[in-house]
């Protein structure tokens, strides 16, 4: 996660890291690529799981990406936020936990901890909403936040309107197009953010596109979160509003 003046969120929980998406303005990957090294052995399929952090022999040093941006459960991590004080988690910043890759057994171990640790809100992203369906059949507790990623009109749409007890939010992160009109009847929560970095094609949105947006969410009364990235486009101050549910003390509200 990039730091904001206010964050999005307070923590990050990476159980899984990787993803196959291929995104080409990814910074995860990079960070794991970066950070990451090759783990001997053990390279059959493009999943793998971790009982243990893995050391590298060399130092012993813990490589937090020992398969780079290959999907690895790190299963030694699920209790990490067991015992702390209640916060606002966003769960797998380094991954898609619903990819179509990802065991349905590791998604069920992460929902497990989160029913252990009820004190925190967690908040899933994804690129593959259909695998949401899924779940809209069993409970979700109303700590349990579900939103996926839509860089344009065309992009990932999801409908929870028959399903007001689950919390959902979209997260327009790059915005790479104009909304002509922006479905977003039925979520509770908007980010929008820009394109980081220094790709050669990087996409810088017009000011227009994100005021579109925001008439679209005040229209339908849903609150807004601008990252930092749009502080250039849109300039000060930034709209950085919580849904009431996610606002903790620090938030000052
Ligand atoms: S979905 Fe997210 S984590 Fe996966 S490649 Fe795209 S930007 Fe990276």
């Amino acid at each position: 996660m990039l730091k904001t003046k206010i964050s999005t969120f307070d923590s990050t929980w990476n159980p899984v890291v990787g993803c196959l998406h291929g995104c080409e303005y990814c910074y995860a990957r990079k960070i794991a690529q970066r950070f990451g090294g090759v783990k001997i052995g053990n390279f059959n399929g493009n999943i793998y799981e971790l009982d243990e952090s893995y050391r590298r022999s060399l130092d012993g040093k813990i490589n937090p990406y020992p398969y780079e941006f290959m999907p690895t459960f790190h299963r030694y991590r699920l209790n990490d936020y067991i015992e702390k004080k209640g916060r606002n988690i966003f769960v797998c910043s380094m991954a898609d936990l619903f990819g179509s890759w990802v065991p349905e057994s590791w998604i069920d171990e992460v929902f497990d901890t989160c029913e252990k640790a009820p004190q925190h809100n967690y908040l899933f992203l994804t690129k593959n909403p259909k695998r949401y369906e899924k779940i809209l059949d069993r409970y979700m507790p109303p700590n349990m936040w579900f939103g996926w990623s839509q860089t344009g009109p065309m992009g990932n749409k999801c409908d929870f309107t028959t399903h007001h007890s689950i919390k959902t939010f979209i997260s327009i992160e790059p915005l790479l197009e104009p909304f002509k009109e922006i479905h977003i009847r039925g979520v509770d929560w908007v980010i929008i953010g820009a394109e980081t970095g220094r790709r050669k094609d990087k996409v810088v949105p017009e000011r227009k596109w994100i005021e579109d947006i925001v008439n679209g969410c005040r229209k339908a009364e849903i609150p807004i979160f601008m990252k930092s990235s749009l502080t250039d486009i849109w300039g000060e101050p930034l709209i950085q509003e919580f849904p009431k549910e996610l606002r903790g003390e620090k938030h000052g509200k």
